[in-house]
């Protein structure tokens, strides 16, 4: 009956993220800041898919580019709107037309993929200022209404291990880590920061703690923010020149079988991706830049052969990609969010950012590939369709 639908329409959920594909990239474009003139941007025009850009030119002779992504949001897009893309897709679920609230949060593609031994990253990629800690943390002070990414997706987590808690018990436990200069430190170790490069990777001895509910979560974040910024006394604003990444794991025992899955998820906001005028900085500065730039391009490196489907992936160029092998490729369910400034003057890094989200993007524009993808979406709308009708008899 009932149940049957709603277990068909997963699958139909599951075929429609494969043909998607393990790699989804987003963009996002800042609002300007109060106080801020917002007269001229370089934000042309902002669709479902696509952002325009506008280049100005000297000569009058105003430049257009024009990028294609997952999915695009305006400066109007809310933190709710936002997460609710991440998590449930929300395009598919208007043509599901899901109202049983149940279904709806059963849904959530992301948050399920991890809770069924999925691994997932999110990446928040982006010039310094443009919206990388919004997306991720949110603003100082958050409130539900303006909290972030993470705080958003740990709080479905404790949803749906609550309603599956009959059949599947549910550990959360959370990691919090930072990369600077290429050296991991551990966020969450209270008495001594230990320096993670044990073996070189994977840090599997950061602190991890058990979480069960979203004030939990919170005390760790908050913890997390102080240990960051103890370190930062040196520098005037080092969160933009390190890597910062709050990883969940979650560990499942089925009650009937004995059974264990383990999935986790990292969300990482990443060090600025700015240039830095080597002829400017000396020193620290200069430092910090080049190991910033080397991992950034080691992450593009690494996601764009995965995207591109070739045989070696160069995960050992970074300390980044090393701590996240496990999670990037494979099964592995990747998103890139990238973030953008609207001002004019803004433009190169813009334009810069853009392209490296193109190039780590599977999405091409290649004739043949389209096609296949529209006979078989086309395939499944039709089954979909014939779902809805068999859901609608049964109401
Ligand atoms: P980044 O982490 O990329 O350096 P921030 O997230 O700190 O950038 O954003 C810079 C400033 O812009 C902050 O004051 C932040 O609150 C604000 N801001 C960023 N994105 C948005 C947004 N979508 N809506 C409103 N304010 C935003
Ligand atoms: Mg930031």
């Amino acid at each position: 009956g009932y149940k049957k639908v709603v277990e068909e329409n997963r699958k139909l959920y599951n075929q429609l993220q494969d043909l998607k594909g393990n790699i989804r990239v987003y963009c996002r474009v800042r609002p300007f800041l109060p106080g801020q003139a917002s007269g001229s941007t370089t934000v042309d025009r902002v669709e479902e898919r696509n952002i325009t850009i506008l280049t100005p030119s000297k000569n009058g002779k105003d430049a257009k580019k024009a990028f294609t992504f997952n999915k695009v949001f305006g400066p109007t897009a809310t933190q709710e709107t936002v997460s609710h893309i991440i998590d449930l897709d929300i395009i598919l679920s208007f043509m599901l037309h899901f109202s049983a609230a149940e279904v709806y949060a059963d849904m959530q593609p992301l948050v399920r993929s991890v809770l069924d031994g999925y691994n997932v990253c999110i990446f928040a990629y982006g010039q310094t200022g443009a919206g990388k800690t919004h997306t991720m943390t949110g603003p100082n002070n958050p409130t539900e209404e303006t909290y972030g990414v993470n705080y958003r997706a740990l709080n479905d987590l404790f949803c749906i291990t609550q309603q599956r808690k009959e059949t599947i018990s549910y550990e959360v436990s959370v990691q919090m880590m930072e990369i600077y200069n290429e050296q991991v430190r551990d966020l969450l170790a209270t008495n001594e920061i230990r320096n993670g490069s044990v073996n070189g990777i994977n840090v599997p001895d950061a602190n991890r703690l058990p979480v069960s509910t979203t004030s939990d979560v919170i005390n760790l974040m908050n913890m997390g923010h102080k240990n960051r910024a103890v370190s930062s006394t040196a520098m005037n604003d080092r969160s933009s020149r390190s890597h910062s990444c709050m990883t969940v794991h979650v560990e499942g025992k089925d009650l009937t079988s004995g059974a264990i899955l383990r999935g986790c998820m990292h969300l990482v906001d990443l060090a600025g991706s700015e240039r830095v005028d080597k002829s400017e900085v000396t020193g620290d500065r200069l430092k910090e830049a080049q190991h910033i730039n080397k991992s950034l391009a080691a992450l593009g490196d690494v996601i764009a052969s995965l995207a591109s489907k070739s045989t070696h992936v160069p995960y050992r160029n970074s300390k980044l990609t090393q701590l996240l092998q496990d999670s990037l490729g494979g099964q592995a369910k990747t998103l890139m969010f990238v973030h953008i400034s609207p001002e004019l003057d803004a433009v190169g890094e813009t334009i810069s950012t853009l392209k490296f989200a193109e190039r780590v993007s599977t999405i091409e524009l290649g004739a043949a590939k389209a096609n296949k993808e529209t006979g078989d979406v086309k395939e499944l709308k039709e089954q979909i369709a014939n779902l809805k009708a068999a859901l609608s008899r049964k109401e």
